[in-house]
């Protein structure tokens, strides 16, 4: 395997320290050594010195959710989603991915979203429509809104209506290449997908970013990648709590008590953990999850679920655990994926609600 000078530098500059293998998500979930960091970059480390095939860690390699917990950690400053992702790429060009990614990333290149889809439903597609027009300010809902959870989609649309802006929606999105980066990393077909929708972004003025994964990809990766967006770029909840600093929305604090799920894309990538909180805190009482902000814990996501459904449902299951523990009785989020994935968990212990639902009761 060819690897930069700086990813065998990483993989081998482990320490074996272990600090590292409480935090990780998946490792917590399947309970296997496998699963962490320390072990991922061992297997790369055997791959570089040519004792075992690429092709034998590749199933692994595409168990870590790189929710970047392990990189926050690892007290030596060494950074394993930096070496995993660059595998992923390694693989896609010598040809190692595995069938079940190759899937994805062919659905990827041919539709813009991993799952192939190609409509949305009806009320989103009629919403979309009322929204046609060309604006100074674009809502970009990402492929898994638009096509996995059209219901959240059309709440995000409808709170942005509540405040009387005045914005655009695209019937066809460009693809933000969060995706692809996930499954093959930074290859060309990855920088060609987010160099186009740069170019499209960059036809608004405002660009307000609704799934957090988009935002880390146009906000942290495009820069990263050499790739000008030509506009401001928004998350979401800065957007929405910019509203209500501005008088947009009227909130009425219903005093229910809830915990917020931190993405990690927000409080790790962005650095941007107390938008949510000041829109959370306006309409019910906020309390914390143990592990909050930049310490928080990945609840799970839908691409994922595409190939390893089990142990994402357990991620999710741990997620609401750890709430359930500190006696929260509702978790808010503001990631469309950990809000589908902890849904899916069958429980009654525990309310799931995105910001949106706290918006528009
Ligand atoms: S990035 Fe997240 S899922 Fe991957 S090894 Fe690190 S902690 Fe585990
Ligand atoms: S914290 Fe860092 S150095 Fe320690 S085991 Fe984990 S990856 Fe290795």
């Amino acid at each position: 395997m060819i690897m930069s000078e700086k990813c065998k530098q990483h993989v081998d500059s482990c320490r074996f320290c272990w600090m590292c293998h409480h935090i990780c998500p998946i490792g917590n979930a399947t309970g296997q050594e496998r699963n962490t960091a320390r072990a991922r970059a061992l297997g790369i480390s055997l791959v570089n010195r040519e004792a075992i095939e690429l092709a034998e860690i590749m199933d692994n390699i595409y168990e870590c959710c790189t929710c970047g917990a392990c990189v926050h950690d690892c007290i030596t400053g060494w950074d394993p989603v930096m070496f995993t992702k660059e595998a992923r790429l390694q693989a896609a060009l010598e040809g190692v991915t595995p069938d079940y990614i190759k899937d994805l990333v062919a659905n990827c290149l041919e539709t813009g979203n991993a799952y192939g889809k190609t409509a949305t439903c009806e009320t989103l597609a009629a919403a979309i429509k009322a929204h046609a027009d060309k604006k100074d300010t674009l809502l970009l809902l990402g492929v898994d809104a638009k096509f996995m959870a059209c219901e959240q989609a059309l709440k995000a649309i409808q709170v942005l209506d509540k405040a009387a802006v005045d914005f655009t929606v695209l019937d066809n999105e460009p693809a933000s290449g969060a995706q692809l980066d996930f499954l093959i990393g930074a290859a060309n077909e990855t920088k060609q997908q987010m160099t186009a929708c740069a170019k499209e972004l960059g036809e608004y003025k405002t660009v307000v970013v609704y799934d957090p994964t988009d935002a880390k990809a146009i906000k942290q990766l495009y820069k990263e990648y050499g790739i000008d967006v030509d506009a401001e770029v928004v998350t979401y909840t800065t957007f929405v709590a910019g509203l209500l600093k501005d008088g947009k929305l009227e909130p009425k604090n219903s005093g229910e008590s809830v915990v917020f799920q931190d993405p990690y894309q927000l409080s790790r990538d962005l650095n941007e953990t107390e938008e949510a909180r000041e829109i959370i805190m306006s309409y019910a009482v906020l309390g914390e999850m143990l592990l909050n902000r930049a310490e928080t814990v990945w609840a799970g996501n839908i691409l994922m679920a595409q190939y390893i459904p089990d142990i994402v449902k357990k991620v999710a299951e741990r997620r609401i655990f750890n709430a359930t523990s500190i006696g929260a009785d509702t978790i808010v989020t503001a990631c469309v994926g950990e809000y589908v994935s902890l849904k899916a968990v069958e429980q009654d212990k525990v309310k799931i609600i995105s910001i949106e639902d706290l918006i528009l009761g």
